[in-house]
């Protein structure tokens, strides 16, 4: 699942490459994954419009064009963008295809069809956008907002820190990857947390998204269809070698994903709901 680090870099790269870039043609082969929400023919607000900037927000890319539509991409659970030339076959279906005139198509695919691309003239428009949480590397986040937050939120910590309202842009791997980082086990009640506790996890999501994010910049290049996570140390290492302490990692299935953690850096039982 794309979060935070994949989809800021992501949004970097297509800021460089589509700003001033005109669309030439919209191509929507699976038509259940558009939510088209002007009615009527898709490609009236989008082509001969300009894109004039390519942001994240959360999960969420959201890209303006000249006319004053948005055209936002959640790609949720598994869902893709590749950028390549117009004329280049590409592997896979792509579901919505974009091409512009500097000869290039941004194509959206999704294998599990849970993700979602709109087309609107309001982002207030898109379900889950507006009731999103500040930005987890926001610098308005500071420790003592994320600790007020985080006191008006019941559960488990792990559950918490994937609520996009608590904070956006956090998924299943980095969350993993930040509580290994705070030693606090994934799904310790967030109310048996000190002070201390929860300033380490603060710090955690922060460094752990930064330096995500400083690795990304240097690998991912035009390849934004490529999900890179093999730098991770511990989320999909489940019965590998714990990077600080040696023990096996441990893989819990539970509330319907996988979570991956030290049993002996991040100490704590599960309650079966
Ligand atoms: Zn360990």
């Amino acid at each position: 699942m794309p979060e935070l680090p994949d989809l800021q870099v992501i949004a970097e790269f297509l800021q460089r490459e589509l700003v001033g870039a005109a669309v030439t043609q919209v191509a929507v082969l699976k038509p259940i994954v558009l939510r088209n929400l002007y009615g009527g023919e898709v490609a009236a607000p989008l082509v001969g419009a300009r894109v004039s900037a390519v942001e994240r927000r959360g999960k969420f890319l959201l890209f303006a064009l000249s006319s004053g539509a948005r055209w936002v991409v959640n790609p949720m659970l598994a869902g893709r963008l590749r950028y390549h030339e117009t004329s280049e076959r590409v592997p896979g279906r792509p579901f919505v295809r974009l091409s512009f005139d500097n000869g290039s198509t941004l194509s959206y695919s999704d294998p599990k069809s849970m993700g979602k691309v709109y087309l609107t003239p309001a982002l207030e428009l898109v379900p889950g956008l507006s009731g999103l949480g500040p930005d987890a590397l926001s610098g308005e986040l500071s420790l003592e907002t994320f600790a007020a937050r985080l006191r008006r939120h019941h559960g488990e910590l792990k559950g918490i820190l994937t609520n996009q309202q608590f904070v956006a842009g956090i998924g299943n791997a980095y969350a993993d990857e930040i509580l290994f980082c705070a030693r606090v086990y994934p799904f310790r009640k967030r109310n048996t947390l000190n002070s201390e506790d929860v300033s380490r996890v603060y710090a955690c999501m922060r460094s752990v998204l930064q330096s995500a994010l400083d690795t990304l910049r240097q690998r991912v290049g035009a390849d934004i269809h490529e999900e890179i996570r093999d730098f991770l140390l511990v989320h999909g290492r489940g019965s590998m070698p714990c990077p600080r302490c040696g023990t096996a990692i441990s893989e819990i299935h539970a509330r319907q994903r996988v979570t991956s953690f030290c049993r002996q850096c991040q100490p704590g039982t599960l309650i079966r709901q």
